[in-house]
């Protein structure tokens, strides 16, 4: 009989530098990849709608990619225990292996599988293919876990440099293991016998019944070819710039691979190795085709790693986002600063500031744009997520999660680890937080960050006409000036739903008592 080994792919749609598929494949004369759909499993967490939509997408390019180099895709529903049991009677399996997810219900799930696979006689491994670092890695001094990104990142961010520079080979052994370059995907694959089957992707109903997808795929091209796509691209046109065009909204200066990083179709790993071929020991750039690892003077590649390391460190925010989550499995619900529990949030009808928020209909363009930006592509530049988070939290004095919710619904790259920080910081009461009194102005932030309005001009059309100086606060327009670029505050552009000055003075006020009572 041939050595079975089932490849159960989750959070991992790749099948470059995969550690399961490659242990499994050093290790079983048949290989059998597996894709169990049991949404619940995740609860209260289960996939929104964009990630369903893309979820779709993505199982359908990994799909065909197994086909092409021989293999199959097989889709089961159900609870994965007993679906992995009912495989492993059906193809004689004795070996399991699976790339980690670190959500805490996904944890929980995966230790009572492995648990009870093994009472079972299978032998079953779980390998690293989504992070740098594992989040139980890196701790400080005093044994504690980070709560402060910038001594995180004095830790993790060096390691990063220096892997390939012999001078630094003596120092202590790395927690981040990056000696072996990444793995190119497998030539061949070994074929699935006829007599499994499984379902169609269609079967698992992830695609939209009304179809509102539209924007989601012009914008998108889901699927590891669609990541490796965005990261080349994104070496050619915007690393260079990236230390200032990263705040940018109108311009295409950040990676877009956030929903492609959470799905697992390319892995932080390859971009690293990527970069490092690209830009550094060089400094010609990714055309060279150079290869860092022989670069023979040191200095050459610290000049270089400043152009990569304001990306690396954006890399490192999402590592220091999972080793959050991993250690403090509350805060996708609760704040991590315990002060912010009796927090007054806003009393009353929240639903209507609620409901324009998640339009796009605040009356305050920048906030707008951002939310209709995420309405029709699924995805928001972050400069417009920490504004768009600080009107909902601060001046709308709307609970954090309400916010953390509604992106869960509608991004591509909604992602439990990077949403809950994201808006934990947003909200000041996270890790390494934003203080609750810094309150973005979003006249300012659009004046400085969109200094033409191409931005809103793109996505509130209906204020396009307006002049650069009035595009963030058209309530300051004139009539005549309104009138003449066809605009009725209130008809074709809504008034704002908030003063910012008053409701900015009351959220200071409110955070006063939160302290006051500590
Ligand atoms: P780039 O600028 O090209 O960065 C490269 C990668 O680094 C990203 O793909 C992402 O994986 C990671 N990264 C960048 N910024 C951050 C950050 N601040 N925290 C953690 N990781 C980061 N990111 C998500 O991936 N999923 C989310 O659900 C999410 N929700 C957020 C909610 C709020 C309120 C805020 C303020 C930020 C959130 N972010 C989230 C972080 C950030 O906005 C996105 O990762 C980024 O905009 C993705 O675009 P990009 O791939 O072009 O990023």
């Amino acid at each position: 009989m041939p050595t079975t080994a089932l490849v159960w792919l989750r959070r991992d749609l790749r099948l470059g530098d995969n550690p399961a598929l490659a242990a499994a494949l050093a290790r079983g004369e048949r290989v059998i990849p597996v894709y169990l759909h049991a949404p619940d499993e995740a609860a209260p967490w289960q996939p929104g709608a964009a990630s369903r939509w893309w979820l779709h997408q993505s199982l359908c390019a990994l799909s065909e990619h197994l086909q092409r180099l021989g293999s199959r895709l097989i889709i089961r529903q159900g609870e994965s225990l007993a679906t992995l049991r009912a495989l492993i009677a059906e193809t004689d399996a004795s070996q399991v292996h699976w790339n980690r997810c670190y959500e805490p219900a996904l944890i929980a799930r995966d230790s009572r599988i492995k648990q009870a696979l093994r009472a079972d006689g299978i032998d079953c491994a779980s390998h690293n293919a989504a992070l740098l670092c594992e989040p139980w890695t890196l701790k400080t001094g005093s044994g504690e876990p980070y709560r402060v990104f910038t001594p995180y990142w004095r830790r993790l961010g060096p390691q990063l440099a220096e892997r390939t520079e012999t001078a630094h080979r003596s120092a202590p052994a790395p927690a981040v293991a990056l000696d072996a370059p990444p793995a190119a995907p497998p030539e061949t694959l070994p074929p699935v016998p006829n007599a499994i089957d499984g379902l169609a992707v269609e079967a698992l109903a992830l695609q939209p019944s009304i179809p509102w997808d539209q924007g989601l795929r012009e914008a998108w091209q889901p699927g590891e070819a669609g990541a490796w796509q965005a990261l080349e691209r994104f070496l050619i046109d915007a690393i260079c710039s990236y230390h200032e065009s990263r705040d940018w909204p109108a311009e295409p200066g950040t990676s877009r691979l956030s929903p492609h990083l959470h799905f697992g179709e390319i892995g932080p790993r390859q971009i690293l190795a990527r970069i490092r071929e690209a830009h550094l020991g060089s400094g010609s750039g990714p055309s060279s085709g150079s290869d860092s690892g022989s670069s023979s003077d040191p200095d050459a590649v610290f000049a270089d790693q400043a152009i990569a390391e304001p990306y690396l460190r954006e890399l490192g925010w999402r590592e220091f986002s999972h080793q959050l989550l991993y250690h403090f499995p509350h805060t996708p619900s609760e704040p991590l600063n315990p002060r912010f529990a009796d927090f007054p949030w806003r009393s009353g009808d929240t639903e209507p500031p609620l409901k324009a928020w998640q339009r796009g209909r605040t009356g305050i363009p920048i906030v707008d744009a951002g939310m209709r930006e995420l309405w029709h592509t699924g995805w928001m530049h972050n400069r417009a997520r920490m504004i768009v988070a600080s009107l909902l939290t601060k001046n709308l004095r709307l609970p954090w999660q309400e916010g953390a919710r509604w992106f869960w619904d509608t991004l591509v790259d909604a992602d439990l680890a990077n949403n809950t920080q994201g808006w934990q910081w947003s909200a000041g009461c996270g890790a390494d937080a934003a203080p609750y009194f810094r309150i973005f102005n979003p006249v300012r932030q659009g004046e400085r960050f969109d200094t033409q309005g191409r931005y809103v001009r793109r996505w509130c059309p209906e204020l396009a006409k307006l002049p650069d100086r009035l595009i963030h606060q058209p309530w300051q327009a004139p009539a005549s000036l309104l009138a003449q670029c066809g605009i009725r505050l209130g008809c074709e552009y809504p008034a704002p739903i908030i003063d910012l000055k008053a409701s900015r003075a009351e959220a200071l006020a409110a955070y006063d008592r939160v302290s006051a009572s500590a």
